[in-house]
């Protein structure tokens, strides 16, 4: 049987890509080409090209060996942190670009890592270990696109679709299923049928992946701009992902995610606001930073408390600038009373308070722990008065003014 074509080749195509390429990286592949040795960018910035999207870094893939690259870019600043697995990172003009042979995967036994990865002179059998067909597409100014899956048929047709058979593939590592529903909520595409079924039927695999790497997806799952779609239509498949998300009202959280800005900490309280007390379990589960955990918890803490334009400086006070923001779109997202002209309002007073300089923190309070001294208070009982102090003023009960301030704690 004559050997099939993967090259489809457009003069039209060639230029844009040559254009769109930044120099250094278009560089790196003239210069592994020069030496001999195929090169390609691959991979996403392949797709989000296609897309129309701006790749927001380029991986290239080669026929060179590490040691041939070395040669190939001695002389430039290289990093050889991934070098035993064939990548080589490479300097240009203070761009850092991934090099990474061509590469074979051999056999996965822990749902996760190959056992052993082996070097191949063929672009086809390095696009053929790859995920997604949009995925497992190359591109070189000189040779085209080297597409053996039709990826670029279902960039149009706009499909998530394995590479090879689904059971296989998700079976191989399980992040792969986490990786399909990202994909699918970040650019709305719907996922192909056999594929949608082998990562339904595989989500028990996704105890073997390490949760940190769950988190990482998770996340951006939750910032795709379809990500209520996902949610509802894949909720077993997060409900294992989370190990416990079993509280979760999908019917719910799903348009209430959908009904918030793209920010992570308001996207997890959105999710998770159903499932308040197990929401922080949730959190730390997946080792999320502090940070993030802290955000949601205070959100969700916040509870059923409708805001108001009045209890807006004690909000402020309670949660910050940020959370408090964030907590007037999770409102009109959760009740529809909270939304369209109420959050504007709410916005517009919080935007008043920060541009005034409004009191909410003990810090611009008009007095301080000495002029509690001064008044003979001792020990813990001036914390709690600036404290107490302090709530007043945001709850508009007195002025923030020394005098008040003073008359207040005297009582
Ligand atoms: P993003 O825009 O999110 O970075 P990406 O496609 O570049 O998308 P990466 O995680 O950076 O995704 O991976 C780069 C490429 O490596 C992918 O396009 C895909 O070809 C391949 N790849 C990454 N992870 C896997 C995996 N778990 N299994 C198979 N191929 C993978
Ligand atoms: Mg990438």
């Amino acid at each position: 049987m004559e050997k099939q074509n993967v090259f489809h080749e457009t003069r039209r195509e060639a230029n844009a890509v040559a254009w769109m390429l930044p120099p250094p990286v278009k560089e790196a592949i003239d210069r592994l080409e020069g030496a001999g040795f195929a090169a390609y960018a691959v991979g996403g910035c392949v797709r989000d090209w296609l897309l129309g999207a701006a790749p927001h870094d380029y991986d290239i893939c080669t026929a060179a060996s590490p040691s041939e690259m070395q040669r190939v870019f001695a002389g430039e600043r290289t990093i050889e942190t991934g070098l035993k697995h064939g990548t080589l990172t490479v300097i240009l003009r203070q761009m850092s670009i991934e090099i990474t042979t061509f590469r074979q995967d051999g056999e996965y036994l822990d749902g996760r890592h190959p056992e052993t990865v082996t070097f191949t002179r063929r672009v086809e059998d390095d696009l053929a270990r790859r995920d997604f067909t949009i995925n497992a597409m190359a591109y070189s100014p000189a040779r085209g696109l080297a597409d053996p899956f039709d990826g670029r048929g279902d960039c149009a047709r706009g499909l998530i679709r394995c590479v090879g058979q689904p059971e296989k593939r998700f079976g191989e590592d399980a992040l792969r299923i986490l990786r399909a529903l990202r994909f699918s909520a970040r650019l709305g595409f719907p996922i192909e049928e056999n594929t949608a079924a082998a990562l339904r039927a595989g989500r028990g695999m996704l105890g073997r992946i390490s949760r940190e790497r769950i988190a990482a997806e998770m996340n951006g799952l939750l910032l795709g701009s379809h990500a209520g779609e996902i949610l509802t239509a894949y909720a077993e498949v997060i409900d294992a992902a989370l190990n416990g998300g079993g509280q979760i009202d999908w019917a719910a959280a799903a348009p209430a995610v959908d009904g918030v800005p793209l920010d992570g900490a308001v996207r997890w309280a959105a999710l998770l606001a159903g499932a308040k007390g197990r929401h922080a379990d949730i959190l730390k589960a997946l080792k999320m930073p502090n940070r993030l955990t802290n955000d949601v918890d205070a959100l969700i803490a916040w509870g059923d408390a409708l805001l108001t334009a009045d209890k807006m400086q004690y909000a402020l006070m309670k949660l910050g600038a940020e959370n408090a923001k964030r907590l007037i779109a999770l409102q009109a997202a959760l009740d529809p009373r909270q939304a369209g002209e109420t959050a504007r309002a709410l916005q517009a007073r919080l935007d008043q308070l920060l541009r005034e300089d409004a009191c909410c923190t003990l810090g611009q309070l008009a007095v301080n722990g000495r002029d509690l001294a001064a008044l003979g208070l001792r020990g813990p009982a001036i914390g709690q008065t600036l404290n107490r102090l302090l709530e007043g003023v945001t709850w508009g009960r007195w002025p923030n003014e020394k005098e008040a301030l003073l008359k207040e704690a005297g009582q």
